[in-house]
């Protein structure tokens, strides 16, 4: 297969995660969390859902929001209703934006240097996601979401890092991945040799270390350390 390097001087590739490495996960739940409440306003006849689940987020819970704004409303949660509130708020168009240091870097590659993204997740959500980030306009050469090939190749499976490495056709060594979640985001890159970069937005959702998490090479705040 032609690679990207065979026509240009391309002498590293520099591969991004997307939620809370180039804009804020929680961005995201609060836009989709609006976006069900909306739907649910027209719908259902229900007032006050989204700003019940918006209020529930901001305290930190991060599971079961749907039942236990339902419940407090005193709406049965079918498992039908909570189904089409998951699909609304998966396909609905998300109101997110790059943070500034990841739309400074990408706009302005370093020379020799190439972009790409490997993303986890909902394949509907991500492509969604990426659209609104308009990644494709700002110098990202290729995003490559897992769920295209199913659940089985999210990460940790290295799958999509092959083909990225494929794509571009140069040494292992020639990768670096940035991410945020030690839970998966390093594991396969490692495996293949790449180097690997942490990266530790103080606003991110994921913030506590497992057993069996895997730390990257570096731990950086910002893209502006990279
Ligand atoms: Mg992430």
């Amino acid at each position: 297969m032609p690679s990207f390097c065979d026509q240009e001087q391309i002498r590293r590739v520099v591969v991004f995660d997307l939620d809370d490495t180039l804009y804020l996960e929680r961005d995201y739940a609060i836009s989709g969390l609006a976006a069900v409440g909306v739907w649910a306003g027209c719908q259902l006849g229900l007032t006050g859902l989204g700003a019940n689940m918006l209020a529930r987020f901001q305290r930190g819970e991060r599971t079961g929001i749907f039942d236990a704004a339902l419940a407090e409303l005193g709406h049965p949660a079918s498992p039908d209703l909570i189904g089409s509130m998951l699909a609304v708020y998966r396909q609905h168009r998300p109101r997110i934006s790059l943070t500034p240091d990841a739309a400074e870097l990408l706009d302005d590659p370093p020379r020799e240097t190439a972009f790409a993204i490997i993303t986890d997740g909902y394949l509907d959500a991500q492509r969604r996601k990426l659209r609104a980030l308009k990644v494709g306009r700002r110098g990202v050469r290729l995003a490559v979401c897992t769920d295209r090939w199913g659940r089985d190749a999210w990460k940790p499976n290295v799958r999509a890092f092959e083909h990225v490495q494929q794509a571009f056709g140069l040494g292992p060594d020639r990768y670096t991945y940035v991410a945020d979640n030690p839970a998966k985001d390093f594991h396969a890159p490692l495996r293949l040799g790449w180097q690997t970069v942490r990266v530790m937005r103080p606003e991110r959702l994921h913030q506590a270390i497992r057993p069996g998490d895997v730390e990257a090479d570096r731990t950086i705040l910002d893209l502006w350390q990279l």
